[in-house]
């Protein structure tokens, strides 16, 4: 279960608590909510106290990040609290976008004079696109808001997909790889990368690929890596003890012979998140992808994002999650509009100018309880409200959106700060995805 994030009366953090403590302190007046999303008190009398070790562990992806918080007690490490943090990566690209194509056609478009824009942008070196930069930001964002609410002392995150270094050796001294092992996994991403998520053969996606000797070891062919591929199990099979040549595809063993430039397993991304990672002052530990497969695979953890982070680099062995365990959903929404006016298809004004964020104390984007008590909409919606001047908001939960809920129904449970919340699915709920273990050829 997600524990609870606890402040001392100077919002010092504490150590998290069990959910039944903290109802216990809030319901004898000893603690008050600070935040609901996520779930955080403050202790009115307390001054400090014992805090156990924290690591806050992130997995970053390019549409969701999965973030854990994992305790370091006694009994051995605990997942004491997740999340999963939704990019709006994509969305800012189709903004730009549009916005780019808007001011195209206005210059294009025969009007007074404008002179022509031509090459006359400046760039610095290093900068990361802007939906890039927002995925760097948002994660940042929360490892500084847990790290604000909760005692950490490590960081955590996964880096690369595969061990480089390592791989240049096996490239080049041919180290075995061993079903199983840690070298194994960082061989299968390296393979992942390399062969392009698909079978070498008949270029399948959807289907669990296998390790398959190039020139099969009943032939003399080595473990190395340069003799390895990806195959689909059909094709592994029908290859038999063939060679990739007599197999009909001479040119796999030339593809094989090239190792994989370094710039395919660095994302500029993640570097540029290590690099204000690195720079917040904690220390920070640092996993593959390879290892994080391997250290959930060892502990028959199904596939999440929130699950990954939690087994991320070495301090990702051995950690306990509880079967009941669901994270919290956290998706990254922006804040405002800077659209003064709704247009129609030829770029006129269609609505009215924007009034102000704030209506009858409410703002788009903040989580309200509405409690309906009369007519058709009668009911409870918890979910994100989005206002209108006329006191009839429109609130979305996971459901749906409702439209024209008096802002007299509502009560505001946790104030914009740019993010959609929800609870996750749970662990023993989570779809389970058998280990794919590396299979061989004879
Ligand atoms: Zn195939």
């Amino acid at each position: 279960m997600q524990r609870v994030l606890v402040l001392d009366k100077n919002k010092k953090p504490l150590m998290p608590c069990h959910p039944a403590r903290a109802r216990q302190l809030l319901t004898q007046g000893k603690a008050a909510v600070f935040r609901e999303y996520p779930f955080t008190i403050i202790l009115k009398e307390r001054d400090g106290g014992d805090v156990q070790l924290v690591t806050v562990k992130v997995d970053p992806g390019s549409k969701t990040t999965g973030i854990a918080l994992v305790a370091d007690f006694k009994r051995g490490k605990r997942l004491i609290w997740a999340g999963e943090l939704t990019h709006r990566g994509q969305q800012i690209r189709d903004k730009l976008l549009s916005r780019r194509q808007i001011r195209n056609s206005r210059r294009s478009r025969k009007t007074r004079y404008r002179a022509p824009r031509f090459l006359n942008r400046r760039r610095s070196g290093g900068k990361l696109a802007p939906s890039l930069q927002s995925r760097v930001e948002n994660t940042l964002t929360w490892v500084g808001r847990l790290s604000r609410w909760s005692a950490v002392h490590l960081l955590s995150m996964e880096l690369v997909r595969f061990d480089t270094q390592l791989m240049e050796n096996a490239e080049i001294s041919g180290v075995e790889y061993q079903q199983g092992e840690l070298a194994g996994y960082e061989v299968r991403e390296y393979l992942l990368e390399k062969w392009g998520r698909k079978c070498a053969y008949c270029h399948a996606t959807d289907t669990q690929l296998e390790i398959e000797h190039i020139t099969p070891k009943s032939r003399g062919g080595s473990n190395r890596v340069s003799n390895l591929t990806l195959a689909c199990h059909a094709c592994n099979q029908r290859k038999g003890s063939q060679t990739a040549a007599e197999f009909g595809h001479p040119n796999i063993q030339k593809q094989a012979k090239r190792p994989l430039k370094d710039a395919a397993a660095v994302n500029a991304t993640r570097w540029a998140l290590w690099r204000r990672m690195d720079a917040l002052g904690l220390p920070l530990e640092v996993g593959t992808g390879g290892r994080t497969k391997f250290n959930r695979a060892k502990q028959h953890y199904p596939k999440a994002h929130w699950i990954d982070a939690a087994c991320v680099g070495e301090s990702g062995e051995q950690v306990t999650i509880s079967p009941n365990h669901a994270p919290l959903q956290m998706k990254a929404t922006g804040h405002q509009s800077r659209q003064m006016c709704r247009v129609d298809k030829y770029g006129f004004p269609r609505t009215s100018a924007k009034q102000g964020r704030v209506h009858f104390g409410f703002q788009t984007g903040d989580m309200v309880k509405a409690v309906v008590t009369k007519g058709t909409k009668c009911g409870i919606y918890i979910g994100r409200v989005s206002v209108r001047a006329s006191g009839f908001f429109n609130i979305t939960t996971h459901t749906g959106t409702t439209q024209g809920i008096n802002y007299r129904y509502c009560t505001p449970i946790h104030k914009s700060d740019g993010y959609l919340y929800e609870k996750g699915e749970a662990l023993s709920s989570a779809t389970t995805r058998v280990a794919v273990s590396p299979r061989q050829n004879s």
